[in-house]
């Protein structure tokens, strides 16, 4: 079984002029790792952050197009503030120019900024799909940031080279500390957007007497991490983005950051997704959730300001919830009141279960029972003259499950049968609060 992984993401940001096929490549790149999440009801994407995967490694990728209306006059002034806060946070840089349109003096004010930072920059040629490639790429090298590389976003050439080129030479950093030192806690990351009561809450969580230690972080890459004890047992908290340690306090000291926010949700195994009861749910809200999801991590649905609710808004809420959020109904809901401690108890419980379900072991011979009796009751439908046939089940991760089922024709298994599933085999190990993912194998 694999061990989970609690390093920071590698962050890569796609940078260019507009129109070059940044959001092209960006859906490319964080497709497949879409398609364990995508035909969710009310799951929408995030358009500038996603989470994708290289053989079989997590990555960050940002792209900065959408983050500005297009400016009338220059170029100076779509590289805003937001690209170059992407920038800083950047350990890689994807400079995409378009070979169709050729090289603009727009490039070459890009590419001198990038010099100027000293990032490791890889100049990529777009749209060259049906093109000669050498000709295309041939002008780019005065750029002076080495080699171009030619590739088609839309059409999927030059990709794995791209990301080779990208991604290669990266150090696999030592394997993490905290999760091996203690598999025995639950490493919690609460998050939400602004203002929702995040620090309220964990202040009074933490209550200053039961943490028991209090890591500074060396450098900002690392996470501020807080041990502490109720009821007899150990948990971590790991920061919360945006949040810092004032005195004895936490405060929400900086500004909102979706970038600490996943990376915040990339060190956690349970995620408390904390939600304004005062306020209707937000597209920003739902994209957190989402981040939360392609993760895998077990949730938590905190809906903080829950005090003085009158029943007519209560009830608005619980169906905006279940419209805008439906994805999360295997969480457990929470109400509560940071302020003034209403269902604040209920909360580490619910982090409990929702490790322990995401950390279940799922014996194999139980795990095919439950499959050869989901299977009788319901067959996978026939596609064409294929009949999937499933034989077996066994456990292939935790944090979240996977239940790796093995079979013959399992390519024409439909979505909503993968579904079906989910569900029974959640229902037959008690899995509350904590994502499973259901995988096929072809053959033994
Ligand atoms: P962005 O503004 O940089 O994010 O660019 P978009 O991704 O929105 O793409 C701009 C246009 O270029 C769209 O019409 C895309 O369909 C098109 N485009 C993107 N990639 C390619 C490509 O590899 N080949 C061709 N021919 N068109 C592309
Ligand atoms: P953060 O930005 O998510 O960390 O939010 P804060 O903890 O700073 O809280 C934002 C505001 O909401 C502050 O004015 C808090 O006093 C208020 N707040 C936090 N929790 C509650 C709550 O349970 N009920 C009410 N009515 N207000 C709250």
């Amino acid at each position: 079984m694999q061990p989970i992984d609690f390093r920071p993401l590698t962050t890569v940001v796609i940078v260019g002029r507009p129109n070059v096929g940044k959001s092209t490549l960006f859906n490319r790149l964080t497709r497949s790792r879409d398609a364990l999440v995508a035909d969710l009801p009310g799951l929408t994407r995030d358009r500038h952050y996603g989470r994708a995967l290289w053989e079989e490694r997590p990555y960050l990728v940002i792209d900065t197009g959408g983050f500005e209306p297009v400016a009338k006059d220059g170029i100076l002034r779509e590289m805003a503030r937001q690209t170059e806060q992407a920038l800083d946070e950047a350990d890689r840089v994807i400079f995409l120019t378009d070979g169709r349109s050729g090289l603009t003096p727009g490039d070459r004010t890009i590419a001198e900024r990038l010099r100027q930072r000293g990032k490791h920059v890889t100049l990529a040629v777009n749209k060259v799909e049906g093109m000669a490639r050498a000709v295309v790429t041939a002008e780019f090298h005065e750029l002076g940031l080495g080699d171009p590389l030619a590739i088609s976003s839309s059409h999927g050439e030059g990709i794995g080279d791209l990301m080779d080129e990208v991604l290669g030479g990266i150090p696999v950093p030592e394997s993490s500390t905290s999760s091996e030192k203690r598999p025995d806690r639950p490493r919690i990351a609460i998050v939400g957007r602004p203002n929702v009561g995040k620090s309220t809450l964990v202040n009074r969580l933490l209550g200053e007497e039961r943490v028991i230690a209090f890591d500074q972080p060396g450098t900002t890459r690392d996470s501020i991490e807080v041990d502490f004890e109720e009821n007899g047992r150990l948990y971590t908290l790991i920061d919360t983005a945006g949040l810092r340690r004032r005195g004895k306090v936490f405060e929400a000291v900086e500004k909102f950051s979706v970038f600490k926010t996943m990376q915040s949700i990339e060190e956690a195994n349970v995620v408390v997704l904390t939600l304004d009861a005062r306020q209707d749910i937000s597209d920003q809200d739902a994209h957190i959730a989402g981040h939360v999801l392609t993760t895998g991590r077990a949730v938590v649905l905190a809906v903080n300001k829950w005090e003085g609710l009158d029943a007519h808004r209560r009830d608005r809420l619980r169906q905006d919830i279940a419209r805008k959020l439906g994805f999360l109904d295997f969480a457990h809901h929470l109400f509560i009141s940071a302020l003034d401690g209403l269902g604040v108890n209920g909360l580490l419980p619910a982090v409990d279960a929702a490790y322990q379900a995401a950390m279940a072991r799922l014996p194999t011979p139980r795990l095919t029972r439950t499959l050869m009796a989901a299977v009788q009751k319901h067959q996978p439908a026939k596609a064409g003259p294929f009949r999937p046939k499933l034989r077996y089940a066994h456990q292939g991760g935790h944090n979240p499950p996977i239940v790796v089922i093995h079979g013959s024709a399992v390519a024409h298994i439909q979505d909503n049968y993968r579904r079906y599933l989910e569900n029974t085999f959640r229902e037959a190990f008690e899995l509350r609060g904590t994502p499973l993912r259901v995988e096929f194998r072809q053959g033994n």
